[in-house]
């Protein structure tokens, strides 16, 4: 397997990045992580979009232009032959001597890997529980930066509750999951946290947005609270890797069985006939 690093493929075993690269001292980078179905890329340019506007927003120039930015990822994806799974790629600041501030005169480094990954069909299948835990990341989690660690501390506190995923909330609203979005079903309604700096704009939401309008299924990007859980039909997360998988059950903060799938299934069985046509 080739990795892309300093502008070229190279065996995985050979790639190193410089001990003063500003992602390693401060998380000083961003990503992204696309989905490959049959070797085809899903939803690349939308990818890209958020990926150009994450790089704006953090002033972060990138080293070539976009469109052979894009060239060599598609490179690697067609060397490792990559047939269902994802490509991450990550661009961070470079590399400086520690310094808070950053110059402008360093050059970003792109970094890539692929990797064979099914969808988690059991998951989709068989639903997930939810730890409600609270929401202490920072107030731009609209970038994509690398800089996880509030996710990351929320992921294992799921885990090691018997959850798969968490359910971030602010004081009483919910937010997003550690890494996907959340949606809310109630009376045929759809409701997920409107695309502000509280939540990252997931790729796949805005797939589910689309969806909806074209099914004629109504979709609020409308706050909901951890009260207003109370009375859901159904809850679902979504992402890049996870696609559609239905929530049975929310721990933690707030206790809560949906006694529901239905418009989730529909919504995933759309997903699956879309995803490849
Ligand atoms: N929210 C967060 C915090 C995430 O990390 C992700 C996964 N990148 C998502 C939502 C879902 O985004 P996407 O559909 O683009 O994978």
């Amino acid at each position: 397997q080739y990795v892309w690093i300093h502008d070229t493929l190279t065996p995985q075993e050979e790639a190193g990045v410089s001990f003063e690269d500003r992602g390693y001292y401060f998380g000083d980078g961003i990503y992204e992580v696309i989905r490959l179905y049959d070797g085809k890329p899903f939803l690349w340019e939308e990818h890209f979009e958020r990926f150009t506007r994450s790089a704006a927003e953090l002033d972060l120039p990138f080293p070539k232009p976009l469109e052979n930015i894009k060239e060599d990822m598609l490179h690697l994806i067609e060397t490792n032959k990559v047939h269902n799974g994802i490509i991450y790629m990550q661009m961070t600041r470079g590399v400086q001597e520690r310094n808070h501030l950053y110059s402008r005169e360093i050059t970003p480094v792109i970094t890539a890997f692929t990797k064979e990954e099914d969808v988690p069909s059991h998951l989709q299948e068989q639903g997930i529980s939810l730890r409600a835990v609270e929401d202490i990341r920072w107030l731009r989690c609209d970038i994509k930066t690398i800089n996880l660690l509030g996710n990351v501390m929320a992921k294992r506190s799921a885990e090691d509750n018997g959850c798969h995923e968490a359910l971030l909330h602010r004081g009483p609203t919910v937010t997003e999951g550690s890494s996907t979005n959340v949606f809310m079903v109630k009376n045929g309604v759809i409701y997920t946290h409107p695309a502000d700096n509280y939540i990252l704009k997931g790729i796949t939401r805005q797939f589910i947005q689309k969806l909806c309008i074209e099914k004629g299924i109504p979709f609020k990007e409308s706050a909901f609270t951890l009260e207003d859980l109370r009375g859901a039909d159904e809850l679902f997360i979504a992402s890049t890797s996870h696609e559609i998988v239905p929530v049975h059950r929310v721990s933690g903060t707030i206790e809560k069985t949906l006694p529901s799938r239905e418009l989730t299934d529909e919504l995933q069985k759309t997903f699956q006939e879309r995803k490849l046509s």
